[in-house]
């Protein structure tokens, strides 16, 4: 086992003339004159160790596997690297292939692959630059929005991924059942009887944790979750997935402008994270992928955010329309703001995060607080650009009857809801909190433009290969 110390990320520390065992894949490999060069990777760092082989070195039958992606233990020393300011390279005594690969079938060739193709074999990819980089980034966000809820006293809760209640309220829902699609049990009109399904009643995957932290927000009152989220929309934008991660804190005591505030510390928090504890990989999506990545993040990181309520920003698309610009979708009070609105007001009106807030309740869910103009709700959406939202959020209504007549005005089940209704019977307080999706910030920080591409596997309308 590989422990701490000894990965090559740990390798590339230490000073030439030290003796070491690396172990890693082959990235690439290169032959010349008496002499090969192997650059090895084991995950832990961008930068790859070079090993330089002598000819002789190693039996010829040895290096002869030693192809890219095949594994490898090379035992040798450290001697320092001609190349100026690169690190010390390992000049081996002996090798150990545990697996060869093929090299006229390993698809994981040098350079030059597209992200589509890569995304085929993505049981591979997570070998390449780009996907280590990627996957490190998005272990450093994970333990930055963990230790940035722990530093400030929230309680971790892991909500369930089973409900038999629907969040938002709308469709989009994968269904969950252990009864025999082919013979179903149905009742004298032909519906489905659930009596017999696994919760004897019909069940889902979650959309969002919230409910439940709601729960648990007036009982610890600052908590969060982070788990998986599930939306059966048949959408195939580069921002949707079917299974996605979601960070949700909930607040008692709380309003929309403490949940605000909350937002805008958390991604100001896990930016600098990312930026301090991966910027060898922040500097290659800096100069491969986006080269906006790290002047947007630290810009991020240092200013205010922006503030407007929702009349505003619809009085500002309004007027670029009457300016000359051509919106696909129509901008009136009341409509929602697209994607393209979005981008607009943080990409070229404010060219920073913006928080839009009290948008008009027919368009947002059943659970946020009505404003006193009885129109509008205390929601919030947090817009960055290139993505548009990245946070959506709202403060909590938490008055019995208000929020009893909006659940039935939206037609839906009351008694579905009887323990969330019963949160405003007992001990109700103001509460507020919000969901980032994780992918949605992997997407910000690293520049990747395919939300496909910054999760391990991505799940798709029609695709869940691996
Ligand atoms: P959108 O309008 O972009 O579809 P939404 O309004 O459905 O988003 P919310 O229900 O507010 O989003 O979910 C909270 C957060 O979860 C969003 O701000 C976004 O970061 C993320 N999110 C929502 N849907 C998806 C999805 N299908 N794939 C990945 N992330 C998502
Ligand atoms: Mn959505």
């Amino acid at each position: 086992m590989i422990l701490k110390g000894n990965t090559i990320g740990d390798i590339l520390k230490k000073p030439a003339g030290t003796p070491v065992e690396a172990h890693g894949w082959v990235k690439t490999r290169r032959d010349s004159k008496g002499i090969h060069f192997i650059q090895l990777n084991d995950g832990s760092s961008f930068t790859d160790l070079q090993v330089v082989v002598d000819e002789g070195a190693v039996p010829p039958e040895v290096l002869a596997g030693a192809t890219t992606g095949a594994s490898l233990r090379v035992s040798g020393e450290l001697v320092e690297s001609p190349a100026a300011g690169q690190a010390a390279e390992l000049r081996a005594r002996a090798i150990h292939v545990y697996g060869t690969a093929e090299p006229t079938t390993y698809p994981l060739q040098k350079k030059g692959h597209t992200m589509e193709f890569l995304r085929q074999i993505a049981h591979l990819r997570a070998r390449s630059n780009t996907f280590g980089a990627v996957f490190r980034v998005r272990n450093v966000l994970s333990n930055a929005i963990h230790r940035f809820f722990q530093e400030r006293g929230f309680l971790y809760i892991h909500t369930p991924i089973i409900t038999t209640s629907d969040c938002e309220g709308a469709g989009a829902m994968f269904q969950v059942t252990t009864l025999d699609l082919m013979n179903l049990p149905r009742n004298e009109v032909g519906q489905v009887e659930y009596a017999s399904d696994f919760f004897a009643k019909p069940a889902y995957l979650t959309v969002s944790g919230q409910l439940e932290a709601e729960v648990f927000a007036l009982a610890f009152t600052n908590v969060y979750t982070f788990g998986p989220t599930f939306r059966a929309e048949l959408s195939t934008t580069p921002r949707h997935l079917a299974e996605f991660w979601m960070v949700e804190p909930e607040m008692a005591f709380a309003d929309l402008d403490d949940d605000r505030r909350l937002a805008e510390e958390f991604l100001k928090y896990i930016i600098t994270a990312v930026l301090d504890e991966a910027s060898e990989d922040l500097a290659f999506f800096n100069k491969r992928i986006d080269d906006t990545v790290l002047s947007t993040l630290e810009h991020v990181a240092t200013s205010a955010f922006e503030h407007i309520p929702y009349s505003e920003a619809i009085h500002l698309l309004q007027k670029a329309q009457d300016q000359g610009r051509q919106w696909e979708f129509p901008v009136h009070w009341g409509a929602d703001l697209q994607s393209e609105h979005e981008r607009y007001l943080t990409e070229e009106v404010f060219k920073k995060p913006v928080v839009v807030t009290d948008y008009p309740k027919e368009i947002k869910a059943f659970y946020m607080r009505v404003n006193d103009d009885g129109r509008t709700v205390r929601a919030m959406d947090v817009l960055v650009p290139r993505i548009g939202e990245i946070i959506g959020g709202s403060q909590r209504e938490e008055r019995y009857d208000v929020l009893r007549d909006r659940i039935r005005e939206q037609g839906l089940n009351e008694e579905d809801y009887w323990w969330y209704l019963d949160l405003r019977r007992y001990g109700s307080a103001p509460h507020a909190g919000f969901g980032l999706g994780l992918e949605r910030m992997m997407m910000y920080v690293t520049g990747m433009k395919n939300i496909r591409d910054v999760i391990p596997f991505a799940r798709t309308p029609g695709d869940a290969e691996f």
